[in-house]
């Protein structure tokens, strides 16, 4: 079978763990070679390790998504090193604290909205810039089912997903005619560890909130890599502005 992301190059944020190790991999093994990039070091290396044992291609950058400087400096690495992005997945993000709207603090608060909304916005506006120089790209965004439905107990969280898709169908427009497509994708309850950890503080949280997916199951982050290597493939040549739910049927009810 050809390869999809032959000659190309991607990025994924938050990719130590979960969803996004997950799509570092799957990206990967279709022949892209990857920059890893999260807060965790070890997990950063301990990803591409993974992909290099497969034979195939990725680079470690540990870096903070809400630190501009040093996302500029990995932009221009990947532009001296490759000249050229064409893939870029940004998925890193956090759980935030459970408590009701009124219970949440200022700082708790902005330490949710810096990362999974003005850390999504910062990525882009710096990866657009390179794809700009070149033939285009595409670019996948995590939101969640909680980008589209109102969830209780993650008020900041929620507020972020939704500002997500906003970002991402906003950025779909500016840059359809040159050949970025912006999509995002949310999913719903996958095994990793923001999810552990939110069953560790509230028990049964995860059982309780699986079997609210009609499919009666839990995801699995590879699931949601087939879906993002999907978005970012010639196969959805014509998917840009979207936000595609991979939540086991969550949202469809
Ligand atoms: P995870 O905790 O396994 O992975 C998140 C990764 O993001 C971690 O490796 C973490 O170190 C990294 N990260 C956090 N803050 C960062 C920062 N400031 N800079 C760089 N990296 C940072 O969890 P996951 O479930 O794989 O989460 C990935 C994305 O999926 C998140 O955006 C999350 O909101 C979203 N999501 C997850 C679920 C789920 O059920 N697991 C559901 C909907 C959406």
């Amino acid at each position: 079978m050809p390869k999809l992301f032959k000659n190309k190059i991607a990025l994924v944020t938050g990719g130590a763990s979960g969803i996004g190790r997950a799509t570092a991999i799957a990206m990967a093994r279709e022949n892209a070679t990857v920059i890893v990039t999260d807060l965790e070091k070890e997990g950063c290396k301990a990803t591409v390790e993974t992909i290099k044992k497969e034979d195939n291609n990725a680079v470690a950058h540990p870096m903070d998504v809400t630190n501009e400087k040093s996302l500029i400096e990995l932009i221009e690495q990947i532009d001296s090193q490759f000249g050229q992005l064409d893939i870029a997945f940004n998925n890193a993000g956090i759980g935030g604290n459970f408590k009701r709207t009124a219970e949440y603090s200022i700082v708790e608060w902005n330490q949710v909205i810096s990362v999974n909304l003005t850390g999504v916005w910062l990525c882009m506006k710096h990866e657009i810039e390179l794809m700009l120089k070149g033939n285009g790209g595409a670019i996948v965004n995590t939101a969640s089912v909680a980008g589209l439905v109102g969830m209780g107990y993650a008020p900041a969280y929620t507020a972020a997903k939704h500002g997500v898709i906003g970002l991402t169908k906003n950025a779909a427009l500016e840059y359809a005619k040159k050949n970025i497509r912006v999509n995002a994708i949310c999913p719903g309850v996958i095994e990793t560890n923001m999810t552990k950890t939110a069953d560790e503080f509230r028990p049964g949280w995860l059982e309780t909130t699986a079997k609210l997916a009609p499919i009666g199951r839990i995801g699995q982050p590879e699931e949601m890599a087939n879906a993002v290597v999907w978005l970012c493939s010639q196969g959805a040549s014509y998917v840009t502005g979207h936000a595609m739910a991979a939540d086991g049927g969550f949202v469809a009810r």
